[in-house]
């Protein structure tokens, strides 16, 4: 068995949007315990797995799996359920639990050897982290993001471009600041306006 998960992890079930299969924490166990039985059918010997969690932070990889004192534990990340192939998402648990095979924490040549055994399994193992569909989704989110720049009112120059809201553009924002002003009429009454990629423009500040 895979073992305990903490109750309280929080997020217990993810929808994939493609297909509206809910994910579980429980199917995924299930899943691990599949590619486990798979790997010692193999004679190899995945580690036991301490816990096993959707985490809504990661977003910069599908999974990811630690290892302290012995111990493995497993985030899964929550926007890439969401939005991931559906076959993509069983061949990411295939990839966590590689990494639980001695000689394989890392992507090297043992990680290689063991992906290619799962292959006649109906797995599709690779080094890396994303499927197109996440991929696409990630970019997609990037494009709708604002961008930020800074306008004088007093005479219309406008500067920089900032792709999130920076320690200086929070500085001019805050009322009367005096810090920064406009390189061509000292005006420090700056205005910082978030563009959207529709086009539409708001003022983060009012002078
Ligand atoms: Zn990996
Ligand atoms: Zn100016």
């Amino acid at each position: 068995m895979t073992g305990k998960y903490p109750a309280l992890a929080g997020i217990h079930a993810v929808k994939n949007e493609a297909d509206g299969h809910v994910w579980t924490i429980g199917e995924i166990l299930r899943e691990l315990d599949n590619v486990r039985s798979l790997l010692r059918e193999k004679g190899l010997e995945p580690a036991s797995i301490g816990s096993v969690v959707f985490n809504p932070r990661l977003t910069r990889s599908c999974g990811r799996t630690r290892r302290k004192n012995g111990v493995y534990s497993m985030d899964f990340s929550v926007a890439y359920f969401q939005h991931a192939a559906p076959d993509s998402i069983r061949n990411t648990i295939a990839h966590e639990t590689i990494h639980t095979v001695p000689g394989c924490f890392n992507h090297g040549k043992k990680f290689q050897q063991v992906a290619r055994m799962l292959d006649a399994d109906g797995y599709d193992v690779s080094t890396r982290d994303y499927d197109e569909a996440y991929t696409a989704y990630r970019e997609q989110k990037r494009e709708a993001k604002p961008v930020f720049y800074i306008l004088c009112p007093n005479c219309g120059k406008k500067m920089d471009k900032y792709v999130r809201l920076s320690p200086t553009l929070k500085a001019i924002i805050q009322d009367k600041q005096e810090r920064f002003y406009c390189p061509a009429c000292m005006s420090s009454g700056l205005q910082v306006i978030k563009r959207m990629p529709d086009g539409t423009e708001t003022a983060l500040k009012s002078v």
